[in-house]
């Protein structure tokens, strides 16, 4: 289990070009740990032998604490006290008890590549493995029209009835105010797939890519990845239709910009799952826990920005295709409900929170400058208060997860002329229809399903079709 998971982990952040970055930087890190440490020792007068095992425990620790799956900052403590008594522990039993020198190397040795195995695997399986995922080509027909098509992707974004329910929280508000600007709340919509990049692929291709059953690899995931950076049937299909597609990345692994874009407004180098993800270094995450986060490109960057290219797609005489991925209101909780910053665990910043920051942000970046286009506002899934199911095995979702993960909200302002989804429309058919209603083309939408889905599904039961029927009759109508 703990070696599955570290492995998940690993590969899961290889997944994009960010995290060859987060590598470079955690093995940095961790040698400079390694060099001040291999001072002190020596210092202390200890000799080469036990330094090469201090440092060589020290780096094992280190890779393990990665995966400890702790709480990021209890993860970081625990790890570094850890190093802190078992790294001398572990020199002076090599330095003493171990006499024979190639029984000390041996060990030593034992103890790197051990150490380096979390890394191996992910990175031989990439090297190795083909691609199973390929998305075909979209083909809409002669479009006669082409209004600009604005989607804003509010990761984790739940439905209505679900925060009124899990969170007690009205969304209301927000839901009237965007109404006013012609964009209608899809009351009980369902994402297609439990996870972002599964979610977002399916959406901008019209394609499930990954079945029960099958297994898929890294490069799978890459793939997949990129389509949510914009390397996807959708985007490619407008571009063919003379839209300039501008692509807002969220500052998360995955949710990056890929090279299709014509504009790709990005963020920083070190973004906010990278700081996460770094953190779960001992040392890397004690630098940040004192500092705080200054993350680059939150959510009031991302919006601000959609702003400022909003008001410029309404008033050019070119078609534009704009997509936003905000991270909030998903995890980390950094923002309270006035987007004011505070450090990552403070109780200031809830998810509901979350939700009204952006709740605000939103209307600001579309008031008044989204009258001609075709508007997306919309979760790629929902919350769930067991977090714990998200990395787990499909089959042991309850039904309460299932249901506050794949209710998702969706919001979508359409042509008056175009076809409307239902109440209860997935995703999938959402997004079809607002980009046939871009093009003015009749709408075709593809059968809908839904998964859940493991956090990759390299595992041939990492994959579960949830009966969408089953699924819809646990809406409460009002
Ligand atoms: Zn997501």
């Amino acid at each position: 289990m703990v070696a599955y998971r570290a492995y998940a982990v690993v590969a899961g952040n290889l997944g994009s070009r960010v995290n060859l970055v987060q590598l470079v930087m955690l093995a940095g890190a961790t040698m400079i740990v390694l060099v001040f440490l291999a001072i002190a020792l020596h210092k202390a007068g200890l000799d080469g032998n036990r330094v090469g095992f201090a440092a060589a425990a020290s780096f094992w620790l280190s890779t393990q604490s990665t995966w400890f799956g702790l709480g990021a900052l209890t993860g970081s403590l625990a790890a570094a006290v850890l190093a802190a008594v078992l790294t001398p522990v572990a020199a002076t039993a090599a330095c003493y008890q171990i006499r024979n020198p190639a029984f000390r190397t041996l060990v030593l040795t034992f103890i790197v590549l051990s150490g380096s195995l979390p890394t191996i695997g992910p990175v031989v399986s990439l090297l190795r493995s083909d691609p199973t995922v390929e998305p075909v080509a979209m083909d809409f027909g002669t479009p006669t029209a082409s209004r600009d098509l604005i989607v804003v992707v509010l990761d984790e974004y739940a439905r209505g009835d679900a925060l009124v329910e899990d969170f007690g929280f009205d969304n209301r508000e927000f839901t009237d105010a965007l109404a006013e600007e012609g964009i209608d709340v899809v009351p009980q919509a369902w994402a297609n797939s439990s996870r972002t990049i599964t979610s977002i692929a399916t959406v901008m291709s019209g394609q499930y890519l990954v079945e029960p059953g099958q297994t898929y690899n890294l490069r799978d995931r890459r793939r997949i990845a990129a389509m949510v950076g914009g390397d996807n049937p959708m985007a490619d299909l407008l571009r063919a239709n003379g839209y300039r597609y501008t692509h807002i990345e969220g500052p998360a692994v995955d949710v990056e910009c890929s090279s299709s874009p014509d504009v790709c407004i990005g963020n920083g180098l070190i973004d906010e799952t990278t700081t996460v993800w770094l953190q779960s270094n001992p040392y890397v995450g004690l630098v940040t826990w004192s500092l705080g986060h200054p993350f680059p490109n939150t959510a009031d960057d991302i919006l601000g920005s959609l702003q400022a290219v909003v008001e410029e797609a309404s008033t050019n005489s070119q078609p534009d295709f704009v997509y936003a991925h905000v991270l909030s209101p998903h995890i980390p909780l950094e923002l309270d409900s006035s987007c004011d910053r505070h450090q990552m665990f403070a109780e200031t910043n809830t998810y509901i929170g979350q939700i009204q920051c952006v709740n605000g942000l939103v209307l600001e970046a579309l008031a008044g400058s989204v009258d001609e286009a075709v508007v997306v506002v919309t979760g790629d899934h929902g919350t769930v208060d067991d977090r714990s199911v998200l990395d787990g095995d499909p089959a042991n979702w309850t039904q309460v997860d299932i249901k506050q993960r794949l209710g998702v909200f969706s919001a979508v302002k359409l042509a008056p002329e175009c076809s409307t989804p239902s109440d209860d429309a997935t995703l999938v058919t959402i997004f079809h229809l607002a980009a046939a209603c871009a093009l003015g083309v009749e709408p075709d939408p593809p059968v809908e399903r839904t998964f859940i889905v493991e956090g990759i599904p390299t595992d041939a039961n990492g994959i579960l079709e949830i009966d969408l029927d089953e699924l819809r009759s646990t809406s409460t109508k009002d």
